[in-house]
């Protein structure tokens, strides 16, 4: 059985709950920043006009680690799994030595074939999770067609690099469909045989509208970062999709948040799912957070600047509410000397695939983003994640902070708070 592999307890709450050193506590709550219709600026998800209460306690925990850790076990060894021998040499290449837990507990079911809804914190290994169990599939069938739908390019285009890490020599092909980049060459791409296709939202529907991608060949479908695809936003565009595949498939879903609200949906898309939850709080237990309190009257990006400066900060993700703030904010610490990189949705594909590739490879230290940046990206190494500006919701909070403490890496978030 999974046995909780941590004990360093949430400390916010009566106990632990304080601001950050000389910072003081803060109690209250406050709505999220209102969308204005700017979230993530990406196509097709737009507004989902979500904010709710937000506890500042929540964003406070002091990682202390109180008694011994106890070790996750998993049930089973790759090699225990039910799938090809060339797939689990292409894991061991991959350098995984031992199933993480979500991946210890969905590859079974996923290899029997039946439909699940699986949730565990950010960086625990979700791709591998569905994506282990996908590959075998197709490897079993070469005619299988896996469609992967997300809610981001930058998204998409890392599950299609992972696909291809794990796929290297084994004639499995995939397409990344997703809206920005030339659609000339996904075209070309969907002539040849595919079994996997990932893709976002808007660029999927239109190569569908232009009969180019067949629904009904379609068997298995994921969505990952599931509540994200099924929020208000693009339920309707995911509802047409399964609409035309067909009644007898696999469907997935995964994600770090999927709360009950999202529970009607699940019947709808899904036959029988096995639901599988190996989360034993909101946040992963490698994540230390806090806040700082913005006294009235102090300028927030001096507050920053101060918190820049230090050397700890050695990979910084910072988050801000709209398009418009990011690209200002950015310019704002070039002009004070920091070297930073921008994401948003105002800037073409190429330049946020640059921006990243800067960030990733350590020639940028400080990235800032909206919320296109919140949802999977699995960057190496983030030592801080910063809000900037308040998240709207809190799982908002839980995905944007989840960027670091991947893994068994450590990682600390700090929120600003007026
Ligand atoms: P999630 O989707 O849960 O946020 P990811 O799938 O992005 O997490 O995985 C987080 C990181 O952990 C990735 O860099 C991935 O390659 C790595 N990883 C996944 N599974 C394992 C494993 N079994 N052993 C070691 N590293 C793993
Ligand atoms: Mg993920």
């Amino acid at each position: 059985m999974f046995k909780k592999s941590f004990s360093g307890a949430r400390k916010s709450g009566s106990s632990g709950f304080r601001g950050g050193a000389g910072r003081g506590g803060y109690h209250g709550s406050f709505r999220g920043g209102s969308r204005g219709g700017s979230r993530g600026g990406f196509r097709g998800g737009g507004n989902r006009g979500k904010t709710e209460a937000i506890n500042f306690a929540r964003f406070i925990n002091k990682v202390q680690v109180t008694e011994e850790i106890e070790v996750f076990k998993p049930e089973h060894q790759f090699q225990d799994f039910k799938i090809v021998e060339n797939l689990k040499q292409a894991i061991i290449n991959k350098g995984y030595v031992l199933p993480t837990p979500i991946q210890d507990r969905t590859i079974p079911q996923i290899l029997l074939g039946s439909d699940l809804v699986g949730v565990a914190n950010t960086g625990t290994g979700k791709t591998a999770a569905y994506l282990i169990p996908l590959i075998n599939k197709v490897l079993m069938n070469r005619k299988e067609e896996v469609m992967i739908i997300v809610p981001t390019r930058e998204l998409a285009i890392q599950i299609d690099d992972e696909l291809k890490k794990f796929t290297k020599d084994m004639k499995i092909y995939s397409v990344c469909c997703v809206g920005g980049a030339p659609i000339g060459r996904q075209l070309s791409e969907l002539r040849y045989e595919y079994n996997f296709i990932i893709g976002t939202p808007g660029r999927l529907k239109d190569l569908i509208e232009r009969k180019r991608i067949f629904l009904n060949e379609f068997k298995t479908i994921v969505l990952d970062e599931a509540d994200r695809m099924l929020d208000m936003g693009f339920v309707n565009d995911m509802r047409t999709i399964m609409k035309g595949m067909p009644k007898e498939r696999q469907t997935l879903l995964f994600s770090a948040t999927i709360a009950s609200d999202v529970d009607t949906l699940i019947k709808e898309f899904l036959t029988n799912p096995i639901r599988i939850s190996v989360k034993t709080q909101d946040v992963s237990k490698n994540i230390e957070q806090d806040v700082i309190r913005v006294e009235r009257g102090t300028n927030k990006i001096d507050l920053l600047h101060d918190l820049l400066n230090n050397k700890e900060l050695t990979k910084v993700l910072i988050f801000g509410r709209t398009k418009h703030g990011v690209e200002k904010l950015s310019n704002e610490l070039m002009k004070r000397g920091f070297k930073a990189e921008s994401i948003h949705g105002d800037k073409n594909h190429s330049r946020r695939q640059q921006a990243l590739r800067m960030f990733k490879d350590n020639h940028s230290r400080i990235l800032v983003a909206t919320d296109v940046a919140a949802r999977g990206l699995d960057i190496a190494d983030i030592s801080h994640v910063i809000n900037y500006d308040i998240p709207a919701t809190n799982d908002d909070y839980v995905h944007r902070i989840g960027r670091t403490g991947r893994g068994d890496k450590k990682g600390k978030a700090i929120t600003f708070v007026e």
